[in-house]
């Protein structure tokens, strides 16, 4: 068992804390390679601290398993996997400025590059240095953000192709809507990105690994899994949507944590939490929680529930940065400082990602990547379990 925030004195940690189960973990990339046709290369993506789980914990499971590549959004995000001693491919999406392209010389990423002008710096870098700089080129089918427009691709992969010093290793875009029911603009996209490779093969270029899939489209789209998906979500063990296919045994890696800190009793007609949003109906046992929308719970007002003892304790008020309150009346044998799950499974009861979703007007996405860095990591290994 190991902490991410690095407890180099003997001070306790505090009472609220994820919980990342790294052997579930590396069950869920088995499962996740298990079920994908042979062939196909898993692009674990490890952006923002792997959706909170922690990037060099994640990196180093997915690797373990046959992962291929990483692949990150932001050049730190990059640099920490390299300063953590990890050699494997790192693939560095999203859009660079001219100034982070030495570092990315030095840390030895491959890069996506979707307009001519940095392809163009790149390979100056590249030159000067007498080094090469491998590039996946990104093309926008239809999520209009990073990229070359589809019908203009085989303009930037050749420029990539000739241009000294860089090297087409791959070519790439992403969808906008892979996860939910109506798949007709994923199939859209699909034969923008078709076209777009065929023009590139007809050219006489080597396209290299071609991907397109994100955790919805690995799920749900195989027609379109290319020589590689890139996959975040779905290994943590939450599921893109509500509607997308289920792989058996895959279950959350993250469980979210607190104690009791205060057990008490409070009378008919005490408020309870700023606004007075709650008034108690009768007497009520009441339970404390030291952490609030400050940790990034959602903001909540008389709407969702905790588990103490397995079963559920509803949140009664406001909650404030710091703090929420909860109803133990139906939980006598509640005491303070018993464990609190506010995201993941106690006994038989479960909340999700998805459920905090809902009460938080989200997606489970933002649900996992909103966990403050104040809520220490603890990361449970295989051994553990
Ligand atoms: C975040 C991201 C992914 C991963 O998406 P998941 O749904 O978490 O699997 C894949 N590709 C790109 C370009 C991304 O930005």
């Amino acid at each position: 068992m190991s902490d991410t925030i690095g407890q180099s004195n003997n001070r306790p940690t505090r009472p609220a804390w994820l919980e990342v189960n790294l052997g579930q973990l590396a069950e869920n990339f088995r499962l996740i390679r298990a079920d994908a046709p042979d062939g196909l290369a898993i692009g674990s993506v490890v952006k923002d601290a792997a959706y909170g789980h922690g990037a060099v914990e994640v990196a180093r499971v997915a690797l373990d398993q046959g992962a291929e590549s990483l692949l990150v959004s932001n050049l730190d995000e990059a640099a920490e996997l390299r300063d953590a001693g990890i050699t494997a491919p790192v693939l560095l999406m999203g859009e660079r400025m001219e100034s982070e392209l030495p570092a990315c010389l030095e840390l030895g990423l491959t890069l996506a590059i979707g307009n001519a002008p940095i392809a163009e710096a790149a390979s100056r870098l590249a030159q000067a240095r007498e080094q090469h700089l491998r590039v996946h080129a990104k093309i926008d089918t239809g999520m209009g953000r990073y990229g070359a427009r589809w019908d203009v691709a085989l303009g930037l992969v050749e420029k990539i192709a000739t241009l000294p010093g860089l090297q087409l290793d791959g070519m790439f875009s992403h969808f906008s809507m892979s996860d939910e029911l109506d798949k007709s603009f994923a199939h859209e996209q699909l034969g923008r990105f078709r076209a777009a490779c065929a023009s590139v093969e007809q050219a006489g270029l080597a396209v290299g690994c071609r991907h397109l899939c994100n955790s919805g489209g690995f799920l749900d789209l195989p027609e379109a899994h290319f020589d590689m998906v890139r996959i975040g979500l779905l290994p943590l063990g939450v599921f893109p949507s509500q509607v997308c296919r289920r792989i058996e045994g895959i279950e959350p890696v993250g469980t979210l944590k607190t104690r009791l800190a205060v057990v008490r009793d409070i009378r008919k007609g005490d408020n309870v939490g700023y606004g007075l949003r709650y008034r108690a109906p009768g007497d009520r046992r009441l339970g404390v929680l030291p952490l609030g929308y400050g940790d990034g719970y959602p903001r909540v007002r008389n709407e969702g529930h905790v588990l103490v003892h397995g079963k559920r304790a509803p949140i009664i008020g406001a909650n404030a940065m710091d703090s929420t309150m909860v109803d133990l009346t139906d939980i006598p044998e509640a005491a303070a400082w018993d464990e609190v799950v506010l995201m993941g499974r106690q006994g038989d009861c479960e909340i999700t990602a998805h459920d905090l979703a809902a009460w938080k007007g989200t997606v489970s996405y933002e649900v996992l990547t909103a966990w403050r860095s104040r809520l220490p990591r603890i990361h449970l290994d295989a051994a553990a379990d």
